[in-house]
């Protein structure tokens, strides 16, 4: 028997209840409001029926870690032409955020079908970013990543560099970039308090960042994801990245 409303995720309503629980049971250890934390659904690795079954389910915010992946479910939701020079944000109710590394050959393309960059993450993209938000007219809001491990392969600002406090320096000329706050991902260990540390490290970072640049919003604090929320949100994080947590894991490897 084949039901043409058959769901690609058939556990995400159940998922997104618990997740729901679980942020309100870490909201109310440390003392914040339900609202203060809000939940980004991470739909890299999946097809476009990801995004359209949890935008059911009511969640608006959506990441994707490769431009050319999100350009392709894109069109396949939105239609071809939207993918042209149509500018971000594309839906006033929804918001598409990069979560992966952007190189900056790719960044005017991201600047039209993302609504957002978490991955800011040098002087030279940063710039690339400001012409293409000018370019179409627009301001793209931005979170600078910072690399608080020592890891290789991952990419960021280390939080004690000179292109970070350059970064801070010029970043008010820059006027098509919005600056909402830091963006982390600790190396991952099964003990998922092993990541507080690094969640408390980029709260304080932000703290004396916004001391030194007061004119800079540090608001937001893009940190947890699947294993790690919990921890993040009794250590300040506004908004979760949750992939595994919601859509079980990826068919294929990111
Ligand atoms: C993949 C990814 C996530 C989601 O990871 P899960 O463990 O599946 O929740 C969050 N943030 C970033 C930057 C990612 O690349």
């Amino acid at each position: 028997m084949t039901d043409s409303n058959q769901k690609a995720f058939p556990f995400l309503k159940e998922n997104l209840s618990r997740i729901e629980d679980e942020i309100t049971a870490a909201c109310q250890r440390s003392g914040r409001t339900r609202n203060s934390v809000s939940l980004m659904a991470v739909t890299k690795g999946h097809s476009s029926s990801a995004i359209q079954e949890a935008a059911s389910l009511g969640l608006r915010v959506f990441g994707e870690n490769r431009v050319q992946e999100f350009q392709r479910k894109r069109a396949e939701l939105f239609g071809e032409e939207s993918s042209a020079m149509s500018p971000a944000p594309l839906h006033a109710d929804r918001q598409f955020h990069l979560i992966g590394h952007l190189q900056s050959n790719k960044a005017a393309r991201a600047v039209e079908i993302f609504s957002a960059i978490d991955t800011l993450d040098s002087y030279r993209l940063a710039e690339r970013l400001n012409q293409a938000a000018a370019n179409m007219k627009c301001r793209i809001p931005v979170l600078l990543e910072v690399k608080l491990s020592h890891e290789e392969a991952k990419s960021g600002l280390a939080p004690d560099s000179a292109e970070l406090s350059e970064l801070m320096e010029r970043l008010p000329d820059l006027t098509a970039l919005e600056l909402r706050g830091l963006m982390t991902v600790p190396p991952y260990d099964e003990d998922l308090e092993a990541a507080r540390p690094y969640f408390a490290r980029l709260r304080a970072l932000r703290d004396d960042l916004s001391a030194s640049y007061p004119r800079l919003n540090l608001a937001d604090l893009s940190m947890g994801m699947s294993h790690d929320f919990r921890v993040a949100i009794e250590e300040g994080s506004t908004q979760v990245r949750l992939g595994t947590a919601l859509f079980g894991r990826r068919p294929r490897a990111h």
